[in-house]
């Protein structure tokens, strides 16, 4: 249900990354550089690789790329993997539409941008389920229709119950998310209007986000006045899978 800044902010870093490598890198051997070394082929090395090329044609000197990668494959944690003949999905999957790289980088590569069925329309079923485990602590109603306007009343009981189990807390959550997403808006800004960084620390100070790599998520959920159940059952549940912390 929800759409959390946390995908968004881990992708945005790597880009971010990526460009200040570019930066230290053109700054450092602005003539004479023959070879570069990318450790790791996720999407933050493989776009480094990409944009040096382009970059290469005009500025640099640049002969050989290396690229190491530890795995067999590239990708890092944007990956598929097969199973039983299946090819699934097993990392990033969902683009925030905040995040304007990522779809810049779509339309350079000419890349299909798929919405999600609930933003194309009202009507779409949504359902909600808290698996324990062993057992099911909430469920909203599984009921489906292929009538619009039953499909309606379906989707608005079903957001009554969610408002009744998590309250002001989903609204809380969402003004949490824009905050941050906002503050990430800041890096969008014109060159003229921001700084050059150093460092990632510096960059994040600058944009107001360094506290967020400096605490757990629970206590800035906790900081904006989240109640415990939704901290517990969506927010870090969310977060567990969307960030794989434990990699
Ligand atoms: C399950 C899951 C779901 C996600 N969903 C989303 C999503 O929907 N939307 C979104 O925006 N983001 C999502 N993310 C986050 C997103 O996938 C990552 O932020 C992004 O892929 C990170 O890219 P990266 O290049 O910085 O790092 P990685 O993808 O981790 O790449 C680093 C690469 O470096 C290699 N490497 C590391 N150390 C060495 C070494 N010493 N020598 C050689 N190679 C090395 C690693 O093997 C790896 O291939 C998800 C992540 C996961 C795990």
């Amino acid at each position: 249900m929800f759409r959390s800044a946390a995908p968004m902010f881990n992708m945005t870093i790597a880009i971010f990354s990526l460009l200040l490598v570019l930066i230290l890198t053109v700054t450092a051997t602005p003539q004479n550089t023959d070879s570069v070394c990318i450790i790791g082929s996720g999407i933050g090395g493989s776009s480094l690789a990409h944009f040096l090329r382009q970059y290469d044609a005009s500025s640099l000197n640049v002969k050989t790329i290396r690229m190491f990668e530890r795995n067999g494959v590239v990708g890092g944690r944007m990956r598929t993997v097969t199973i039983a003949g299946e090819t699934v999905e097993a990392g990033a999957t969902v683009l925030h539409p905040k995040n304007y790289h990522f779809l810049n980088f779509t339309k350079l590569h000419k890349l299909k941008i798929k919405n999600p069925s609930s933003s194309s329309s009202g009507d779409d079923f949504f359902s909600l389920g808290i698996w324990d485990g062993h057992k099911f602590l909430f469920k909203t109603l599984g009921f489906q229709s292929s009538l619009p306007f039953v499909q309606k009343i379906v989707n608005l009981a079903n957001s009554v119950l969610i408002f009744a189990r998590y309250g002001l807390s989903l609204f809380r959550m969402n003004s949490f998310v824009e905050r941050t997403v906002g503050s990430f808006l800041n890096y969008y800004k014109s060159f003229e209007e921001r700084p050059v960084f150093e460092t990632v620390d510096e960059m994040l100070k600058w944009a107001g986000l360094y506290n967020l790599t400096r605490r757990t998520l629970h206590e800035e959920l906790v900081d904006a006045a989240l109640s415990p159940l939704l901290i517990h059952e969506l927010a870090t549940v969310r977060t567990l899978i969307w960030f794989d912390n434990r990699k």
